[in-house]
């Protein structure tokens, strides 16, 4: 059963049979419908972004850093430029508490404690959601792998089609300019978008700038439970970088949001 936001489109989505050519088109009607409401300029510049996403090499990276360190910043604007689908696993699991899910329920008190979802739960997300249509030019993975086991786990799923990761982000930042990070992020649950009330703070108090929609405040964004947060990164997923050693490009994660991204650009 599909359970996230990066599910599949369902192949039973209802289709019109074209008469006269006697066989199935693949014209959904209620998006053919909701299309109709879209102006044409805005479909045209679909058109582009999909015929220019076309010729995009495949990437497959990992971004890896503490809680605070960017990673939520950065994957939106990578992604958007390389065409590449962004799977956060922390989304991807407050999703799962929020829609009640069996997984959802059991979740949820290990992640307000700060401690880690067990690797089969976490990779059983991620390889449904890898197979999603926008992930089909490659993926930014954000908060996965969080374990040496589960990095193990993705090397053999993408093995199977022959495909391997080719970049590992590290976004290295001291603990203790963490706090106001944490403390002071607000989140898009939609886009994954993040702002911070002391350094990038919305243009409208509490608005996402492109939607206009609330932003969150996370429960775990809380000073204590970044302290559990962080001895879990210690301990758990700086290993991460030492399996995939070869493909690690260390970037010093304390310095403004545009110079961080170029810095990405260029380590991609
Ligand atoms: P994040 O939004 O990445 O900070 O994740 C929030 C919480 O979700 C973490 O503190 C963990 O409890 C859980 N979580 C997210 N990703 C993983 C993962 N790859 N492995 C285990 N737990 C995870």
């Amino acid at each position: 059963m599909c359970l996230y936001k990066h599910c599949p489109e369902s192949p039973r989505t209802p289709t019109i049979r074209d008469t006269t050519h006697t066989k199935t088109a693949l014209l959904d009607p209620v998006k053919m419908a909701s299309l109709t409401k879209v102006a044409t300029s805005e479909l045209v510049k679909e058109l582009q972004r999909r015929a220019a996403c076309e010729q995009k090499n495949e990437r497959r990276t990992i971004f890896v850093g503490p809680p605070g360190c960017g990673k939520g910043t950065q994957a939106p604007i990578i992604k958007d430029e390389y065409c590449l689908c962004h799977l956060s696993t922390g989304d991807m699991l407050r999703d799962a508490v929020k829609a009640g899910t069996e997984m959802g329920i059991k979740a949820k008190a290990i992640m307000d404690a700060g401690k880690l979802v067990g690797d089969d739960v976490v990779v059983g997300i991620i390889a449904e959601a890898l197979t999603a249509p926008d992930c089909a030019k490659g993926f930014i993975l954000d908060g996965f792998p969080r374990t040496v086991g589960q990095a193990k786990m993705l090397d053999s799923l993408l093995a199977k089609e022959g495909k391997s990761i080719d970049r590992v982000i590290n976004l290295e930042i001291d603990d203790e300019l963490l706090v106001k990070r944490v403390t002071g992020r607000l989140v898009h649950p939609g886009s994954g978008r993040s702002y911070n009330i002391y350094f990038n703070p919305p243009k409208v108090a509490g608005k996402d700038d492109i939607t206009g929609e609330p932003l969150i405040h996370r429960g775990d964004d809380t000073e204590d439970k970044l302290r559990t947060r962080l001895q879990e990164f210690h301990a758990k997923t700086t290993p991460v970088l030492e399996h995939y050693k070869s493909k690690v490009a260390t970037i010093n994660a304390d310095q403004e949001i545009n110079t961080v991204t170029s810095i990405i650009r260029k380590s991609l």
